[in-house]
This record gives structure tokens, sequence and C-alpha cells, in this order.
């Protein structure tokens, strides 16, 4: 993600995970027997590391938010992938689950690392008889646990956006990265919540108190794609496509509901434009209680922080008094959040867009790119200022950063600050430039190039689509200065 993925430079994301990686697999050859108690036993280093490929998995969840508890079914079918025949394999649950009971034909014995702090819980699993190459068996279980507080999982706040899972399971099985998998999730929860589900093709259908949540998941460990659940009390604004969540203890002034409403609609707009229709009809702009966030954007919701929702002395107290500080007048203080909300509203509106049509793997497209796709959806509404803001906020960051690394080719990870820092400012303004040289002729390019959503949002098919001459790629290949710009 990867899912980090998924925050903006002011916030924090990884939200939440709740659930269970129940990372999967392996198979076990026939003859029934079961259950069996897991045995403690330390795993040595690369024990786990075979995997299964899935098929027809399920996830039933049920879930308490007022004590914390979680309870459900997993099963699947396992394939051996392999050539050869397989006689183990391992299965990775989060930390704070215990199975309670686990089928699987074939099943001789059952190995549980020792628990470790909150880290996910490996079970080695050993078969009788080899599994053939191609042969299936049936994975069946059922586990009880609690959410655990932050930072992996739980809730943020009483009362807040609730818990996010991301893989439930991990096939350790480098062709499982390169697929999706089908997870059909079915989620019960006491009335009043709701459940968003991050990849899911659309929302979650409610069926006798059950929310039917087919998704479809990357399998491995290399993405994020997964799944998340919010749930909190809400009163909701509903207007044409767009649906706002806000907290029932909330009062929001028609005026500002409709600012909301009309620039997550823009933005909306903006980006049907430059990637092509979203499938999702319904679009969600959920509060999420946390003056320190941004916001985060899943499937067809962005979470946005509560700062943004009623005036800004009230709802965010600590940076108005600390802009009330720096700016001195009001009114600057209160255009201060306006640039924000707007700002983080079009970076979180590029998320889900590039989520939805692409694979991401990669910390340009991770953040640099929604970055950039955020300049488009500004220009696009015409908002010169902010716009021109925005390029005056990267060109001064980028000048800070000692050896400048190259913004498209950085493979450092978001988690570093150089990294970080890089792609959300580097790589806007290298695309930029390219944009500001080619003048109209770029708009046509850069659509074309994101309408083929086979192809890899990476560097290498940027420079083939555009035919960047040597100039403009050296912007990418080697560098550039911000003060010629
Ligand atoms: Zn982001």
């Amino acid at each position: 993600m990867l899912w980090r993925l998924l925050m903006t430079r002011f916030s924090i994301p990884r939200l939440l995970s709740l659930i269970l990686p129940l990372s999967l697999p392996f198979p076990l050859p026939a003859q029934a027997q079961n259950p069996l108690a897991p045995k403690e036993q330390a795993l040595a280093a690369g024990e786990c590391q075979q995997g299964l490929e899935l098929y027809k998995t399920r996830l039933n969840l049920e879930i308490n938010p007022q004590t914390g508890q979680l309870q459900g079914t997993f099963s699947a079918e396992l394939q051996n992938p392999y050539s050869k025949p397989i006689t183990q394999s391992c299965l990775v649950l989060n930390a704070g689950l215990e199975i309670k009971s686990l089928s699987l034909p074939g099943l001789k014995q059952i190995l549980k690392e020792p628990a470790q702090a909150d880290t996910p819980v490996a079970y080695r699993l050993i078969a009788n008889k080899p599994l053939a190459p191609g042969a299936r068996q049936k994975l069946s279980l059922s586990y009880t646990g609690k959410i655990q507080g932050p930072p992996k999982f739980g809730r943020i706040q009483p009362e807040d956006v609730f818990l996010t899972a991301q893989s439930f399971f991990y096939p350790r099985f480098e062709k499982a990265w390169k697929r999706y998998c089908e997870l059909d999730v079915q989620v019960t929860l006491p009335k009043g919540y709701l459940p968003v589900l991050s990849g899911a093709l659309e929302p979650p259908r409610l069926n006798q108190g059950v929310y039917l949540a087919p998704l479809d998941t990357n399998c491995g460990f290399q993405s994020d794609h997964g799944f998340d659940l919010a749930a909190a009390p809400f009163q909701t604004h509903d207007q044409g496509a767009v649906r706002i969540y806000y907290r029932q203890n909330k009062s929001l002034s028609p005026a500002e509901l409709q600012t909301l409403h009309q620039e997550f609609s823009a933005t909306l707009e903006a980006l049907n434009k430059q990637f092509g229709s979203h499938a999702a009809t319904q679009f969600n702009l959920v509060e999420n209680k946390r003056e320190d966030l941004g916001g985060m954007a899943k499937v067809n919701t962005i979470f946005l922080s509560d700062k943004y929702f009623g005036k800004p002395a009230t709802v965010a107290p600590n940076q108005y008094s600390y802009f009330k500080q720096v700016l001195k007048d009001e009114s600057r203080v209160a255009s201060e959040f306006d640039y924000y909300r707007r700002t983080v509203i079009a970076h979180e509106g590029a998320h889900l867009f590039v989520n939805y049509f692409f694979d991401y793997d990669k910390p340009w497209v991770a953040e640099g790119l929604p970055e950039f796709v955020s300049l488009g959806v500004l220009a696009s509404q015409g908002n010169k200022t902010d716009l021109e803001r925005k390029l005056a906020e990267y060109r001064r960051i980028w000048q800070q950063i000692p050896n400048r690394p190259l913004p498209a080719l950085n493979q450092a990870t978001l988690d570093t600050q150089i990294g970080s820092l890089s792609n959300y400012n580097g790589t806007p303004l290298a695309l930029w430039n390219i944009w500001q040289a080619r003048g109209d002729g770029f708009w046509p390019l850069w659509q074309s190039w994101l309408a083929d959503h086979k192809k890899p949002l990476l560097y290498q098919s940027f420079k083939a689509h555009f035919q960047l001459s040597p100039s403009e790629s050296a912007q990418f290949e080697t560098g550039f200065d911000p003060t010629g710009l």
C-alpha cells in the first residue's frame, strides 16, 4: 500500500489494521483428522516461505465495536502451484487472533510460532502425505480475538473510524503477487455502523443483517490492496453521487456542507476527465476524527480530517492557534484552512482514481503521481492561486533536499524522510516541467497514457509514451535544480 499510499503528507495513515492476515497456506492430503491443537515451537527463518494458491476464499467477520471483540470463520481451497509435491505450508494469523478450530484433510500436525508482541503468528501445517502438483484441499477455520490498540490494529479514537485490515492472507508465493485473489467477505456489525471496504468494486450490500462484500485483493505482501472497515455513527448529507458523513454531535451549516460537496464533486469531475470514468456510482467523504491527519483514500471514500468540518477555531484549536500566531489576521487563517482542505481533497481524490485503475508498487506512483494529478485537478478548476502555491512549495522543499534524488526513479521508500519528500515534491515538479515545455500538447498525451490500464505506471512507459527528449529525460535520469525552472 503500500497503502502507505494512502496518506497525504499531513496525514498518517495507517489507520488501524484490523484483522487477520490469514496468510495462507498450505495443503495437506487426504484423510481427515482434526481438529488438532497447535503445538508451540520456534520456526526457523525461511521455514514459512512456501505458499499456495487460494480459491473460493471466504471470510466471515463479526465485530463488536463496543468491546473490540472479533470472531468469525475463514475458508478456502488451497492449491499446490508448484511442479513438485509439497508436504507443508504456513498460515499466518494476525496478532491477537486465536484459532479456535481448524480443519484440513490429511493434516498431521500444526506447529505454532511462539507469539512475539503484536506481530502476526505463523502456523506451520504438516501433512500426512504430500499434496500433488495442482491438487486442492479445503481449509476451514474459526477464530476469535480482540481488536488491538494502535498502531497496528484497533480503533483510532473511541467512536472513530475503526478498523482496517490489509490482506487477510498472504500466500507467500511470487506468482500470487501478480494477480488478484477473490475474497468473499461477510461482515456483521451492530446497527448504526457502516463498513467501508477497500478493494471492493462496489459498496457492501446489506443482506439480512450481514454486509456482503466480494472483493479482489492482491494476494501478497507487496501490495496493500486490502480491506478496510470504518464504522461510526454519522449524519449524512446526500447530493448527487456524493455522500458526506459527519459526526452526530456536529452542526455543520448548509454553506459548509455545500462547500465540501462542491469541492469533492468538482474534483471527481476533473478526475473523470483525466482518467476516464471510475466505476463507482457513489463516493463518500467521511469525517475522520484526527486533527493531525490530512486525509486518506480508499476505494470510493475519502477520509478527511475533522479539522475541515466546521469552524477551525473550534474543530482544530491547535492548528488554529499556530496559524493565528504566524499569520495574525483572522481571514488569512481561514483561507489557510481553505487551501489545505481543497488540496487534500484533490490529492486524496487522485488516489481514488490511481488506486482504482492501476496497481501500484513504486513510490512515485504512490504519492508523486497523485500529487501531480491533483495539480491537473486544480488547473482544470481554474484554481491558479492554489496551483501556484503548490508549485512554490515543491520548489522550496526540493531545494532543501540534499543531493536531490531522482524523482521518478527513486527507489527509496516513503518511509524515509528523503524518499517521501522527494516523491511528494520532486515528481510533481518534474512532471510539471514537462507539461510547461509541451504546452497544450501535454494533456492529450497524459490522458492516453493513463487510458492504458494494462501498462504499469512506471517511468519507462511514461518516457516511451511521451517520447521524452534528452533534456526532458535528464530531469528524471540525472536530476534537476529547481532554481532554474
Ligand atoms: Zn497520498
